[in-house]
């Protein structure tokens, strides 16, 4: 088989990349471990920024966002026992919107299939060869017999622990990497969120996010050990925990319910340079990984995808190799201010163990500052709706 741009993996960058691609005319073909239900399955991330959602809708796939997905003009952030709002518009003129990961990628699928994009589901031992030369191409099995898809380039779209990134270690790959001492023990409940709008939560006990799927579907945080277990947190347990880190008021308003689902996250910071090594391009979680606090993992899996799509374009259309050789050091520069913002709020919000009384003491006092300067609000907004591409 033979096709002009080869996609490992049908996460978000995937999916997007393909639909950017086959709306241009580029043929492409993405090859994809899991099943369908099960990339389906996957619950993660579910802010989009106003890029990101751009991008959808121009991908042919954003027209049921357009239509279910919640704007959002700001969020709360709560400490020392008060809260703030941040009004994203007011200071960027930008808004958020709520819409789950788990629907981008079934808006995804679904207009790829309407289109007659071709992804191979199932395939084992996806593998890139020869991508340092003229002809690369990549080896993959399915139902037991293998296969080679022969292509110009390679998008290693394969999330963190796929073969992309593994294929170039040793070829001057570089990564910068913070691991967090805590996680994130997050449910899902059929409940009326306790507010409209996401509250980020600072307390002496951990850190606290309400956030939500829809009118009907919450989606709650709190902090947790990273020895914690599962099973160790009852519904009962998760729902006081939560309410005990959130201002009176809230706590009282907070509807519970049954989860649907529970897990726990780590938290990491984490590079990989460059994202380009010949003709294989690291795009989205296979280049970088960011803590959930920014809301910025999806995000900026989008803004890879925005400079490698513009990069293939130009290739395939204008017939010139700028974008594509600009696209590591492109997309590096986002992928960093998003790592800084991200690794800022998550030191802001967070208990550290090493920190003690006084480390709360400093996040209490920038949570204040915060909140009486224009400029700190703005600079939070601006990075909180995503930076320019
Ligand atoms: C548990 C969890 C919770 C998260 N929560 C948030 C959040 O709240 N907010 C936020 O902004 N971000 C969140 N993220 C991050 C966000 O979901 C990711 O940034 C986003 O999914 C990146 O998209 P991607 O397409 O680059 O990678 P992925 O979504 O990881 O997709 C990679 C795809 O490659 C496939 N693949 C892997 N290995 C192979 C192989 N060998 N062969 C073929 N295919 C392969 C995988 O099956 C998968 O379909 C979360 C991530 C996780 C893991």
């Amino acid at each position: 088989m033979r096709t002009q741009v080869a996609i490992i993996g049908s996460g978000p960058s995937g999916l997007l990349l393909g639909q950017l691609l086959t709306n241009a005319g580029i043929d492409n073909v993405i090859l994809e471990r899991a099943t369908k239900d099960y990339v389906l399955g996957r619950i993660r991330a579910g802010v989009l920024e106003e890029g990101m959602a751009n991008m959808l809708v121009e991908a042919g796939a954003g027209e049921r966002m357009r239509r279910e997905g919640l704007p959002h003009e700001g969020f709360d952030l709560t400490f020392s026992g008060r809260h703030h709002r941040i009004d994203l518009h007011k200071y960027t003129g930008k808004r958020v919107v709520v819409y789950g990961q788990t629907e981008v990628t079934r808006d995804l699928m679904d207009c790829r299939e309407k289109t007659g994009g071709v992804t191979v589901y199932e395939a084992a031992n996806v593998q890139p060869h020869e991508f340092d030369a003229e002809k690369p191409y990549v080896t993959y099995e399915k139902d037991g017999v293998s296969h080679r898809l022969d292509c110009d380039f390679i998008a290693g779209c394969d999330g963190y622990h796929g073969p992309s990134r593994k294929a170039v270690e040793g070829k001057g790959l570089e990564t910068f990497e913070r691991v967090y001492p805590f996680g994130w023990l997050g449910i899902i409940s059929e409940v009326q969120p306790v507010s409209h709008e996401l509250i980020y939560s600072n307390h002496q006990r951990g850190f606290a996010l309400c956030s939500m799927r829809s009118l009907t579907r919450s989606r709650y945080y709190v902090q947790c050990s990273l020895d914690d277990k599962v099973e160790e947190w009852s519904d009962d347990r998760f729902w006081d925990e939560l309410r005990s880190r959130l201002p009176a008021e809230t706590a009282e308003k907070m509807v519970t319910g049954p989860s649907i689902e529970k897990s726990i996250a780590p938290l990491r910071s984490f590079v990989a340079e460059p994202m380009r090594f010949g003709r294989l391009f690291l795009v989205g979680d296979a280049a970088h990984i960011v803590p959930p606090t920014g809301a910025k993992g999806l995000n900026l899996a989008a803004s890879d995808v925005r400079y490698l799509f513009d990069g293939l374009r130009e290739y395939y259309l204008d017939k010139s190799d700028a974008g594509v050789d600009a696209y590591s050091q492109r997309a590096l520069r986002r992928v960093w201010k998003a790592e800084r913002f991200s690794w800022w709020m998550t030191n802001t919000m967070h208990r550290f163990p090493d920190t003690g009384a006084f480390g709360q003491r400093m996040q209490e006092a920038e949570l204040d500052y915060l909140s009486g300067s224009d400029a700190a609000q703005k600079s939070l907004a601006e990075n909180y709706v995503g930076l320019p591409y």
